[in-house]
């Protein structure tokens, strides 16, 4: 799949600095995946980043593993519907939270990434 660049085998560069996202953790597009926001079938079409490199979606996973990330602007989550915030951290620090174990356990298939709530979800319809 469009592997006619030299930078085929060295996995996914991030389309904000540049730089290979090497590890699971350190992957925005995983993240959403697993929180459910990308589907497997456009896992591998969507454009890969280091979740630090978008500071707007960094600064819902709050966790002591994770750097604290703050922003300033109309994005800023301090400025943001604190019921919004909430849901969002709940999601995206649990979303993070599965990338490190699914990252520290071999063999899981990618299909069983998502959290246990998206994948009820799938499975509903
Ligand atoms: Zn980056």
């Amino acid at each position: 799949m469009g592997c006619g660049v030299a930078k085929c085998d060295e996995g996914y560069l991030c389309d904000v600095c540049g730089e290979e996202v090497e590890r699971l953790t350190e992957s925005e597009l995983y993240l959403r995946f697993v929180a459910g926001w990308v589907d497997a079938e456009t896992l591998h079409t969507t454009a890969e980043r280091h979740i630090l490199c978008n500071p707007t979606i960094a600064q819902f996973i709050v966790s002591d593993h994770f750097s604290h990330v703050e922003i300033d602007g109309p994005f800023d989550k301090r400025q943001l519907d604190p019921a919004y915030v909430k849901e969002r951290e709940r999601l995206l620090t649990a979303a993070w939270l599965r990338l490190r174990d699914i990252e520290g356990s071999e063999g899981d298939s990618l299909l069983d990434y998502p959290l246990e709530e998206v994948l009820t979800r799938l499975r509903e319809g």
